[in-house]
């Protein structure tokens, strides 16, 4: 083995019962040593991963590796959907003319309201706004969508949020020391382009714009975190998801973001666990660019189904446990990128 770093941890975890024994030896910092441990293997790995290896027999000798001890922080930013329009006549209000403008929009200049079949899409002479007109029936229909669409606070604290994702992180030798909301204010942001009340899945206009509007945010406010957690109250097929690209408009100094955007609503009919392992999940693909175990080639040839790793958070989302390639891929992956972090 190489020598120790002085920043590496001296415990060292494999997953028991899985592919090797679980075992936390003190080892001397500096030089090279070389280790030799007893292992009492119980367990018959029923799966060993080819690029982890396993024990059989009942005294081994293995080789340590040592992994610096990445500090990381992250953002946590809510996200209203907003909806700003000004009903300049209620709804089911009888006007003189069928060009009466019933409702037109507020300051992001987008109509945010569902146009009734009844009513008409003008444009207001005067400001060049679409704005809903009263149509040939000379009533205004449509209600007019004036309320920001508010995302729920999470069902944990951040310090909790901060704890759970240390003990699924253990393993990999990940410690987050700063969880915090920022900014303090929600942000509001208009994304909901088919005004569904959604926001819409992978790939759509929405969440592009969702995501230039927050890195144009952090960027306004300043860039403070390794990492953004994004929450929004209502997504479309959509209970996590992470991404690693440049977002925002601004072309100087560009940004690699990692963003893990997560959909609050449905989570908070489910247990604590369960979110704050979708988090773990998600900063595992957006921050560190693990993959599903499942979706991994070298697996797949093998047959390797989703679930046959249970404990593994990157394949069940319940698991709190992680395997050596995985530490080997987020340490070779660890690249941030912000001022005063590291380039990528
Ligand atoms: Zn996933």
């Amino acid at each position: 083995m190489s020598a120790i770093p002085p920043t590496a941890s001296s415990k060292i975890q494999f997953s028991k019962s899985q592919a090797i024994a679980m075992l936390t030896p003190s080892i001397g910092q500096g030089g090279n040593n070389q280790l030799s441990i007893q292992l009492n293997v119980k367990d018959t790995p029923s799966y060993v991963l080819s690029n982890v290896g396993g024990f059989k027999d009942v005294a081994s000798k293995i080789n340590v590796v040592s992994y610096d001890k990445l500090q990381r922080t992250v953002g946590v930013i809510y996200v209203d959907e907003e909806n700003d329009d000004i009903p300049v006549k209620d709804c089911g209000t009888a006007v003189d003319s069928a060009k009466q403008i019933c409702v037109r929009p507020g300051k992001n200049k987008f109509l945010d309201t569902q146009i009734s079949l009844r009513d008409s899409l003008g444009i207001d002479e005067v400001t060049r706004d679409a704005v809903i007109m009263a149509g040939r029936n000379k009533v205004c229909n449509s209600l007019a969508i004036s309320k920001n669409i508010a995302t729920p606070e999470i069902h944990c604290s951040l310090s909790t949020l901060k704890d759970s994702l240390n003990k699924i992180y253990q393993g990999t030798n990940v410690i987050f020391t700063d969880i915090s909301k920022y900014p303090s204010k929600h942000l509001a942001i208009n994304y909901d382009y088919d005004r569904d009340g959604l926001l819409d899945a992978v790939g759509t206009t929405e969440i592009r714009f969702l995501k230039n509007s927050v890195a144009d945010s952090i960027k306004l406010a300043g860039d403070q975190f390794d990492y953004y957690l994004i929450l929004v109250k209502n997504a479309k097929y959509i209970r996590g998801l992470a991404w690693l690209g440049r977002g925002g408009l601004f072309e100087s100094n560009p940004r690699l973001f990692r963003f893990v955007l997560i959909n609050v609503q449905p989570h908070l009919d489910r247990s604590i666990r369960t979110f704050t392992n979708t988090v773990g999940h998600e900063l595992g693909h957006g921050c560190f660019d693990l993959q599903h175990p499942f979706d991994e080639k070298v697996i797949l040839n093998k047959g390797y189904k989703k679930g046959s790793d249970p404990h593994n958070f990157m394949d069940y989302q319940d698991g709190h446990k992680s395997r050596k390639y995985q530490w080997n891929q987020i340490h070779e992956n660890d690249k941030i990128s912000r001022p005063g972090g590291r380039d990528y």
